[in-house]
């Protein structure tokens, strides 16, 4: 057993479980002699467990027959480059809802292959991070796509509902939500998600495309990036990263034996409730970074009243085997990421961990107040 709760926002956590598996099947898969990562992807062996993979994530996220699914190399940020060479061909318009770092960096990758309006924008309003209401959007009716990021990972800031776009395909970058709430595939044209956060290992790629989406990409793009050779040869055009493959297959096994997407998505928000509830505990003494009504339930951010105090808070947390919870290099403060594989014992250490450091310093303050009197 593990003696540490990680709440690292990517690479992330992964199930116990998934990496005892790995460990023993490490020397020997499946009695073959050889680890799954020594064997050709074109074998029987491989090919199994590529077909699995795509059967459960088929399976946990009800995808129609009409929807190809691909496994590939390039992590989120190859997908935003890849969605506007596929998609902009016929039409160079798009749309781009700019809601923090991922989609902010989506939309610049896609202004170099066509024209991108951003349709909305993030905004803080009393120190909070906010979304501006679906009705003073300004979306292009004839867009090829309007693009968005549900969950954006750094600033902890989550669409609560599908954007609504008059029949444009809706392109989703789900990275750091996929697989935690239930999902309407056939509302999306496309959705990808880098697999290091919710998914399984670093490495790989899923991407969900309607069939009809898939067309003739941009003149003189690489061959590597064309939807349509992927489908031809089924995410196997070259050698794809097997392991991270293998990897992901497992976490998605584990995901149908925890009671698949529905009983994933109960247990996330029973973790961040618990943590947002002691935020709202103690207003005087935590600052949520986000609107309540947009708040992740995978990356909870905050900051403390007093910044002052966030070391001793970072040391407090890791005593108690709490690591990994210094916000994004870009935003700091604090973030705790608990995506699916993350424990609720470990929200529950949190909560009460933040509940005594909160009274702890309430009571020093009042004691130094006295000093000063
Ligand atoms: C982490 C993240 C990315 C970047 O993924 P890479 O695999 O590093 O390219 C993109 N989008 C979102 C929403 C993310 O959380």
């Amino acid at each position: 057993m593990r003696k540490n709760y990680n709440f690292s926002a990517g690479p992330a956590i992964l199930p116990e479980e998934v990496l005892l598996t790995a460990q023993a099947e490490m020397l020997d898969w499946n009695g073959t002699g050889c680890s799954i990562m020594e064997l050709g992807h074109r074998g029987p062996e491989f090919q199994a467990i590529a077909a699995q993979a795509e059967a459960d994530l088929r399976e946990l996220m009800s995808i129609p027959d009409h929807y190809r699914v691909f496994f590939l190399p390039g992590g989120a940020t190859a997908q935003f480059a890849m969605v506007p060479i596929n998609l902009l061909a016929q039409n160079n318009k798009a749309d781009y809802l700019v809601t923090g770092l991922w989609s902010k960096k989506a939309q610049t990758e896609a202004a170099r292959y066509g024209c991108i309006h951003v349709a909305a924008e993030a905004f803080e309003h009393e120190g909070r991070l906010s979304i501006p209401d679906p009705s003073q959007w300004s979306l292009t009716k004839d867009a090829a796509y309007v693009h968005y990021t549900p969950n954006e990972t750094i600033a902890g800031l989550e669409f609560q509902s599908v954007p609504q776009t008059g029949g444009v395909p809706l392109v989703a970058d789900m990275t750091s939500m996929i697989l935690s709430r239930p999902v309407n595939v056939n509302d999306y044209g496309l959705i990808y998600a880098g697999a290091q956060k919710n998914l399984g290992q670093a490495g790989i790629t899923i991407v969900i495309i309607r069939d009809d989406l898939i067309q003739e990409p941009l003149a003189r793009t690489p061959t590597l990036y064309h939807y349509q050779l992927h489908r031809e040869h089924q995410s196997f055009y070259n050698t794809p990263p097997t392991y991270s493959w293998y990897i992901t297959g497992l976490v998605l096994a584990w995901m149908k034996k925890q009671g698949g997407v529905a009983a994933l998505y109960e247990a996330n928000l029973r973790k961040a409730k618990l943590v947002y509830d002691v935020l709202d505990q103690f207003p005087e003494f935590y600052l949520p970074r986000v609107e309540r009504q947009y708040r992740s339930i995978m990356n909870v951010t905050f900051n403390l009243q007093n910044a002052d105090l966030t070391e001793a808070f970072f040391a407090a947390a890791k005593e108690r085997g709490l690591i990994h919870l210094q916000g994004h290099r870009v935003s700091g403060g604090i973030r705790a990421s608990m995506y699916n594989a993350f424990p609720e014992e470990g929200a529950l250490a949190l909560a009460t961990m933040m509940t005594e450091f909160a009274h702890e310093y309430a009571q020093s303050t009042r004691e130094a107040r006295k000093v000063a009197k």
